[in-house]
């Protein structure tokens, strides 16, 4: 079978880290067992859908590393909804109800005054074709249920009806139907629900594993009835657990809080950030890969834990830390240029600060330190500041290699007598102005005998 994922957003704002790890779990199945991985834009939520949110969405995507093999967009299928509804309606798998909301409202709030679960029951169903037309002549337009397989002959005692499937994240699952409304699948305005449009799309481009949140596994259980309705075999499912944050609340993307994009701003690693996404609530250590691909290979579904994963912003920061203290010259290059590092000496001098870095964009600062010295000039002692001319006074004549600095500090040692910190704090302070940062022996050939004497207090 070759694999079909789908990573299927609703354009209605900025997807977090929870819809991160949905994205890069198909992506990693793709990347596991081949095939093709869809980005879908469930957008027929036309109120609430925005194309700014799409463009944003295309770019997180592609940030995390993900290249999706198709687009696709609900609202260009429009024409396939309409005729697959066409087929259920013919087949009386749709039934036109016209209550409006407040009477479903009265209708939910009497049942459960009566302790009954507040499943609709089919009223609509009793309705004659000379009420239905009563009720359209008096201006209503009716939405339109999906009725549930729950009953024998008689709609309206539905007996317990298990749909089971094997989730590959989650194990045996099980939803009973008759526990379930029939869904409305066709708003009064002819608009259609997700519910239903999901599942076209889903036969209609061969996907083959819905794997999404824990959220949707009542859904499954609806949409495996629609698919069969449909003619359909339903596909593979795995619902992996959902991220919370460390109070325990869920993600949401109208609070805009751990979106991609705003980790992206604050100058987190993508590598950094799919690992978290992917590897937190599982059984597997939340530890950086050096690609998508490494990331795949330890990394299975069914090593999801079935309760949330609560995430801790700190540990996604730390991680992404050490994702920078890593980074090859070769993948940092255009980044340093663009911060203006000077290409000649690019590549030791990221050598040199990817250690003190957290963020890619912290090398600006060790830049502007070994291009231009330190701003403020450093304040040393009268006595420190006498130390390091000495100190200097030491340095060997040019050209400087590997075993200049421990010749170096060697010769310093003998002349001033100092050690340990009284000896290396001054040096570092005269040439960084700051109390810690790379080690001195890579600043000493990065600044050269001319960016050192520079630096003379
Ligand atoms: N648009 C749905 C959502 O964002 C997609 C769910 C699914 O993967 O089927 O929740």
């Amino acid at each position: 079978m070759t694999v079909t994922v789908r990573f299927a957003p609703s354009p209605t704002g900025h997807i977090h880290i929870g819809n991160a790890r949905t994205a890069l779990m198909n992506w990693l199945f793709k990347l596991k067992h081949g095939g093709r991985f869809i980005l879908r834009y469930d957008d027929t939520d036309t109120a609430r859908s925005r194309e700014e949110y799409a463009e944003g969405i295309a770019r997180d995507v592609a940030w995390l590393g993900i290249v999706p093999d198709l687009v696709a967009r609900q609202s260009d299928r429009l024409d396939k909804y309409a005729e697959a509804a066409e087929r259920l309606k013919a087949a009386g798998w749709l039934y036109p109800c016209y209550e409006t909301a407040e009477e479903l409202e009265l209708k939910r709030k009497i049942l459960l005054g009566r302790r009954l679960p507040p499943i609709y029951g089919r009223e609509a169903l009793r309705l004659s074709a000379k009420d239905r037309f009563r009720l359209e002549a008096e201006g209503r337009k009716p939405h339109w249920r999906f009725r549930l397989p729950n009953s024998g002959d008689d709609p309206f005692k539905p007996e317990r009806t298990e749909i089971h499937w094997n989730d590959l994240a989650r194990g045996k699952e099980t939803v009973d139907l008759a526990s379930l409304s029939d869904p409305v699948l066709i708003r009064e305005d002819g608009g259609f629900l997700y519910t239903f449009t999901s599942v076209v799309d889903d036969i209609d481009l061969a996907v083959s594993h819905i794997i999404r949140g824990g959220d949707h596994i009542t859904n499954t259980g609806v949409q495996m009835a629609i698919f069969r309705a449909l003619g359909a075999e339903p596909p593979g499912f795995a619902h992996h657990n959902l991220l919370t944050d460390a109070s325990g609340e869920g993600l949401s993307k109208r609070t805009g809080a751990m979106s991609i994009h705003s980790l992206r701003e604050a100058g987190y690693e993508p590598l950094a950030v799919a690992a978290f996404a992917v590897l937190i609530g599982t059984s597997e250590n939340v530890a950086a890969p050096n690609s998508l691909a490494e990331l795949a290979g330890h990394f299975d579904l069914d090593e999801t834990s079935r309760s949330a994963a609560k995430f801790d912003a700190g540990d996604l920061a730390r991680l992404s830390a050490h994702v920078v203290h890593g980074l090859a010259y070769e993948t940092v290059a255009d980044r340093l240029a663009g911060l203006g590092v000077d290409p000649a000496r690019a590549a030791s001098f990221w050598q040199a600060v990817r250690g003190n870095c957290d963020h890619v964009a912290d090398a600006a600062q060790w830049w502007r330190i070994v291009a231009m010295g330190p701003e403020p000039r450093p304040g040393l002692s009268a006595e420190d500041a006498d130390f390091v001319r000495t100190a200097f006074a030491q340095l060997p004549p040019a050209p400087w290699g590997e075993g200049t600095y421990a010749a170096w500090i060697e010769k310093v040692k003998t002349a001033t007598g100092r050690k340990g910190k009284a000896l290396f704090l001054p040096l570092r302070t005269a040439l960084t102005g700051l109390a810690s940062g790379p080690e001195l022996a890579d600043l000493l050939l990065l600044l050269g005998p001319e960016g050192i004497q520079a630096r003379r207090p």
